[in-house]
């Protein structure tokens, strides 16, 4: 088992990577949990892995309640999480009670939510099932709601007591799902280490595939990366926080165009974000044209948006640019952009002109 810990001042949580440690959940919940209730939070799309999580407890003598919502980013809402919230208070939740989110990252956004204002904060563990969650909203105590101003804009600062990954319930995962994953896991890459960016170009189809040695080194070497980013910066004061956000500007105007529907995925529109972020930083000779079109290569290999054109968006740069002011990231009217100096030299840029990226976006085939 690998055991990557994050460090907050004087607090400090385990996120514990392991095949098959949903069935064993009991070992590790046991001590943390004791004689106190839990209750599982998940979507109907993971009933299968809940069915396993509660044979594994009940297995150690250890009851669970359990409350199915409906999937779907539509579940990060006022009315999902009053309903939730009104639940948890009948079973009679309280501060020392473990609530568990395991799912997605709707359901860890939307959990972590609830338990952060449930009686002022109840305690709450992760058992992410998606990719994307396991490497990288499981991780680092970001929770929130979606409301009609915009996607996450009502949420809070929550830890988890516990992260639990089991990589093997990716199994019943859909390709499209694990291939947005990924573009979350190369970002780590594309970030600070390009000895990781290597790897994954010689790992990433085996990885999707669900080879598990690949899968498993992938998880843990991300999470790592992310608790070490979110340790040097838990509420995003210092700007290192800000690094995981690379691809996510351009991307979040993607998205945002797609109305956050499935017709692009979180996954999807970070890694054409990723691509145009290293094209934009190559216009202004800031990284090498191969570089860029190196990042591009990569994800268009892996069957990932290496641009604008391959998301199937057609907006003007005006339109994206537009998109973008809305970004919780703005503020005082800067944007900040993150840029790169090379694969795995990124950087926090607030000096970029918004007229010179429209005029990029305009450019882009
Ligand atoms: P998701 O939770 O919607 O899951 C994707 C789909 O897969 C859903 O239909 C879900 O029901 C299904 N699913 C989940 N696990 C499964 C499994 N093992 N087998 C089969 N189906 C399964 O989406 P996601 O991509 O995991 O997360 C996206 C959300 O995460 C967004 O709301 C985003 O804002 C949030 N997010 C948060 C952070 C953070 O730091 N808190 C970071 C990144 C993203
Ligand atoms: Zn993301």
């Amino acid at each position: 088992m690998k055991t990557v810990n994050v460090a907050l001042g004087d607090r400090t949580y385990p996120i514990l990577i392991q095949g098959g440690l949903l069935r064993r959940a009991a070992d590790h919940l046991g001590p943390l949990a004791a004689g106190r209730r839990l209750v599982i939070v998940t979507d109907e799309n993971v009933r299968h892995h809940l069915d396993a999580l509660r044979e594994g407890l009940s297995g150690a003598g250890m009851s669970s309640e359990a409350i199915v919502l409906p999937p779907g980013e539509g579940s990060k809402s006022w009315a999902v999480l009053a309903d939730l919230c009104d639940q948890l208070l009948t079973l009679g939740v309280e501060r020392q009670d473990h609530v568990i989110a395991l799912g997605g990252g709707v359901i860890g956004d939307l959990v972590g939510f609830a338990a952060a204002i449930l009686k002022r904060g109840c305690r709450f563990v992760q058992i992410p099932t998606t990719l994307l969650a396991q490497v990288d909203s499981s991780v680092g105590g970001k929770t929130a709601i979606n409301t009609p101003a915009g996607k996450n804009m009502i949420g809070a600062f929550h830890q988890p007591a516990l992260v639990l990954i089991d990589p093997d319930v990716l199994d019943t995962l859909p390709a499209r799902q694990v291939r947005a994953g990924y573009a979350e896991v190369v970002k780590y890459g594309l970030i600070d280490d390009f000895a990781f960016f290597e790897w994954c170009e010689h790992n990433a189809a085996g990885l999707i595939a669900g080879d598990a040695e690949a899968r498993n080194h992938a998880i843990t070497h991300a999470v790592a990366s992310k608790a070490r980013i979110v340790a040097a910066d838990e509420h995003e004061t210092n700007g290192t926080r800000a690094l995981l956000n690379l691809g996510h500007t351009f991307g979040h105007a993607l998205e945002a165009e797609a109305g956050f529907s499935d017709r692009l995925l979180h996954g999807e529109a970070v890694a054409a974000g990723c691509a145009l972020a290293f094209a934009y930083s190559a216009r202004h000779g800031l990284c090498s044209g191969q570089d860029a079109r190196r990042v591009a290569a990569h994800l268009a290999a892996v069957g990932l948006p290496d641009g604008v054109a391959a998301t199937g968006i057609t907006a003007s740069g005006a339109q994206l640019v537009d998109l973008m002011r809305y970004d919780k990231k703005a503020s005082g009217g800067v944007l900040p952009f993150l840029l790169a100096k090379g694969i795995g030299q990124t950087f926090l840029d607030r000096t970029v002109d918004l007229a010179d990226v429209e005029a990029f976006l305009d450019e882009q085939p």
